[in-house]
């Protein structure tokens, strides 16, 4: 199989979905790489490494024209209007493989549609054992959670490690972390070895022995949560009456922070608002937020995509990509992902899995034959 690395145009992406280690092991598996020239340039993988190792670089033109899979970090709902432009150029019938952002109807899935292009969704991949080196979203969030620590400490006017000095003594930072996902757990453990005295509350109640490994404390709340964990092992989306009670018992935890990381999310749907307007006066002046879920709607009332807000004394950052920001290291993670889903693809005889043959390929398989393969998705993809 041919397959194809666009570079990615985004105005928000540096990362690039294949970098060059991964080559020479597909070639091995008896395919083909074409790399648009420049395509890593901005993660910091240069063209001559991917030529060293075997792939053939090209024009945009021919990544599209001539990939049987291509491979992307956005080519669905989140993809620029030059990548929207460019698939026309797919052949009928190539695959394309992404994070494809498969929650509500784009352009780009009526054109695959039409296209008979086959869609695989990597957000969609089943949180089980066997898929774990190819689940990217962990392997995203675990950076986000870690970026998310640092924009937190230099934001803040305050030092994260106690300290005691001949001037004085610093008392430590105290972080708060709202949503122990993978971010969350990367965010505790990153605020940690950072210095800060840490805390943390998920809705899922098994999630607190994994914040006590990690030093941090775990916030009890009176809440229900006896049915908030999915069988999927995400966070269902409880009703208004529970967010409303839980702002009211946060209240109190967020004014003696001086770092909140939230993380909170509900997969497929807009992120919980847990931080009102009312609840941010109520802050210590100079505490810093960050809201990880901004690109969801956010956890925070007053966040803003993309942008830092100082509101009623308090910074609130709204980082969008976060990823990105490590796009060296992102484009690394995401591409051995990548690399073991393709093969995945494959069965030992080198066929295309059929329906049915593999839990993996079936669930992030959206679109194939002209329209979309799973029920639920039937509605958005059309
Ligand atoms: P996510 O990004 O969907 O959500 C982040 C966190 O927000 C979750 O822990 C969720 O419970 C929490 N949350 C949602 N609503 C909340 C609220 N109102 N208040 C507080 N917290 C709230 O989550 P994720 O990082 O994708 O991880 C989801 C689960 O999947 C975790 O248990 C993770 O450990 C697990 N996981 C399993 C595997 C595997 O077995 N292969 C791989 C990755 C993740």
């Amino acid at each position: 199989m041919i397959i194809g690395v666009p570079k990615e145009l985004h105005p928000d992406e540096l990362r690039v979905a294949l970098v060059p280690v991964q080559v020479p092991r597909l070639k091995k598996a008896g395919h083909e790489v074409l790399i648009e020239t420049g395509a890593g340039e901005a993660a910091g993988y240069p063209d001559q490494e991917y030529q060293e190792k075997g792939a053939q670089l090209v024009g945009r033109g021919d990544v599209f024209a001539k990939s049987d899979f291509l491979v992307t970090l956005r080519g669905g709902a989140n993809a620029d209007e030059q990548f929207v432009k460019d698939a026309q150029g797919l052949q009928d019938g190539a695959s394309v493989i992404g994070m494809l952002d498969p929650y509500e109807p784009h352009d780009l899935f009526t054109l695959y549609g039409k296209k008979k292009i086959t869609a695989y969704s990597l957000e969609l991949i089943p949180r089980i054992t066997r898929a774990q080196s190819m689940d990217v979203l962990s392997s995203m969030a675990n950076l986000a959670g870690y970026k998310a620590a640092l924009l937190a400490a230099d934001n803040l006017k305050k030092m994260f490690p106690m300290m005691m000095t001949a001037a004085g003594t610093i008392v430590p930072a105290k972080a708060f972390i709202l949503g122990v996902g993978v971010a969350g757990l990367q965010a505790i453990a990153t605020t940690k070895r950072l210095g800060a005295v840490v805390s943390a509350y998920d809705v899922r109640p098994a999630v607190k022995d994994q914040v006590l490994s990690l030093g941090a404390k775990f916030v009890e709340m009176e809440l229900d949560t006896a049915d908030s964990e999915s069988s999927g092992g995400y966070a269902k989306a409880m009703d208004e009456e529970f967010y409303r009670k839980q702002r009211e018992l946060l209240t109190g935890v967020l004014k003696e922070t001086d770092v909140v990381i939230t993380t909170a999310a509900i997969p497929g749907k807009k992120s919980p608002v847990l931080i009102t307007e009312e609840m941010v006066k109520e802050m210590q002046p100079g505490s810093v937020v960050v809201d990880l879920a901004v690109e969801r709607g956010g956890n925070c009332e007053l966040s803003e995509a993309g942008k830092t807000v100082v509101k009623h004394g308090v910074t609130i950052i709204g980082p969008v990509n976060v990823p990105a920001a490590l796009a060296y290291h992102a484009s690394q993670l995401f591409s051995k992902n990548l690399e073991t889903f393709f093969l995945n693809l494959f069965s030992k005889e080198g066929d295309l899995k059929s329906p049915g043959e593999d839990e993996i390929v079936d669930t992030t398989r959206i679109l194939a034959d002209g329209g979309a393969v799973h029920e639920d998705r039937r509605k958005i993809l059309g």
